[in-house]
């Protein structure tokens, strides 16, 4: 009877485990880039290599740049360090990150604890989303903008949209599936904003739009089957792999630079520009406010980087560049003031590799005059997309704050006006920002 419970329990392990994908043998590549002999290897890693292997991330701080390298390609790679005379680090991969994984749903509502404290599902997601609808009407609608590939919604959560024409600021997270916390921050900023009066007075001159899943299908797969899935679900016709990266997908110098057109690539950028249905919704949506959008985020991880157009090259910024960067260093020091997080300004195109058809660079190029794209905590590779849990609050509260800023920013440019009130508040804002306008830390991030 005891053996008959042994073989029982051990034949639950290995479904389980059959049902999501083994990274044993996998390594962590970690290459020091601060001397240019070796930024200029890793540069040029996929010449080197013959193929490009799956680039996580970076630590600016420490000008270190993070691969994944898949047990086939190892020892091929540490010849071709070895061979290239490239000082390097490989270690195993951090076991922790398979571990936060597929929990069940839970049965009852989901609260903002549940937000702070884990990682939700699309189901929860949107349980969570439609309990805030019901507890906010005024100020909480949920709009779907399309569907995605396996035909999950996208939905985009418009906050006090009251029918005017006040400007708008757009934050959207998770077009990279394994980025979790970017789900989360996008929920609480959602929370936070309707159920704090605090910023009754910052909603009543701005209206928020937050689409907290952009990839739900590549999300849930990422929970289910793969913890490292980045890119979305499309299925192709003769393909062993599916889908593209929705992040090198957006129609602005698509296909061009830092890209591959190779379906099974993590940086696949599709068949055409637009092709997942994802960036199409998310397109169409953006296309239909564009004239009210002043302000554009992104939210990714990891990396602690906040970065600014153009990105699809390098060394090539739009005129208004030091207003991105002023106010890049603004929410930069807000997020510092919560928990002394260093958050680097820098550009997309300037790190280690340039990325065209990301959509910062398309949100810019439609004439959204403040754009970026926020690689969240952590910075380093041992986390990395899998932030520890009891983290989760503290990246929340900070990004929060940097979005506050951008939004006093957009509300101080574009807000109306014509009101004393308002136009003094306005004044305040001024002032607030230039308190928070200090000299940002400069390194060479490009994460994402
Ligand atoms: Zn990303």
């Amino acid at each position: 009877m005891q053996v008959f419970h042994l073989q029982l329990v051990l034949c639950l392990i290995c479904v389980v485990s059959a049902e999501y994908k083994n990274y044993d043998g996998f390594k962590v590549l970690e290459v020091n880039y601060g001397n240019p002999r070796v930024k200029n290897y890793i540069q040029k890693l996929e010449e080197h290599l013959g193929f490009m292997p799956d680039f996580l991330g970076e630590n600016w701080k420490q000008k270190q740049a993070h691969y994944f390298i898949d047990k086939d390609s190892v020892e091929k790679v540490k010849i071709n360090l070895a061979d290239n005379n490239i000082t390097y680090h490989m270690r195993d991969v951090n076991p922790q990150i398979f571990k936060v994984r597929r929990r069940r749903d839970l049965n009852g509502a989901v609260s903002i604890h549940d937000v702070n404290t884990r990682y939700l599902s699309y189901d929860e997601q949107m349980k969570f989303l439609n309990s805030l609808a019901q507890q906010y009407p005024n100020d909480v609608k949920l709009q779907n903008i399309g569907n995605s590939y396996e035909g999950r919604s996208i939905t985009a959560v418009r906050i006090a949209d009251d029918g005017s024409s006040k400007p708008i600021v757009w934050i959207d997270a998770g077009i990279h599936a394994r980025e979790w916390i970017s789900y989360n921050v996008a929920l609480y900023l959602i929370y936070t904003i309707v159920s704090q009066p605090a910023y009754r007075n910052l909603l009543d001159s701005v209206q928020l739009v937050v689409v907290p899943n952009t990839n739900p299908d590549g999300y849930e797969y990422s929970r289910t089957n793969d913890r490292m899935w980045r890119k979305t679900r499309s299925r192709f016709t003769n393909s062993r792999c599916a889908g593209a990266d929705a992040n090198r997908n957006y129609p602005f110098y698509w296909g061009t630079q830092g890209v591959s057109h190779s379906q099974c690539s993590e940086i696949f950028c599709g068949s055409r520009p637009q092709s997942e249905p994802e960036v199409l919704a998310l397109t169409n949506a953006i296309i239909r406010d564009e004239e009210r959008i002043k302000g554009y985020i992104a939210l990714h991880s990891y990396g602690q980087e906040i970065l600014y157009p153009w990105g699809h090259t390098q060394r090539t910024y739009p005129t208004d560049v030091q207003d991105l960067i002023q106010v890049g260093r603004a929410m930069a020091s807000a997020i510092r003031a919560v928990n002394n997080t260093d958050y680097t300004v820098v550009n997309s195109g300037d790190g280690l590799y340039p990325a065209a058809g990301a959509s910062d660079d398309w949100a810019k190029s439609r004439g959204i005059k403040y754009s970026y794209t926020i690689e969240l905590s952590p910075i380093d590779d041992f986390t990395g997309f899998s932030l520890p849990e009891d983290r989760i609050n503290q990246v929340c509260r900070e990004a929060f704050q940097a979005i506050q800023v951008l939004m006093i920013e957009v509300k101080s440019k574009f807000g109306f006006k014509q009101m004393t009130s308002s136009t003094a508040s306005s004044a305040q804002s001024t002032l607030l920002l230039n308190r928070l306008r200090t000299i940002g830390n400069r390194g060479f991030g490009r994460g994402r």
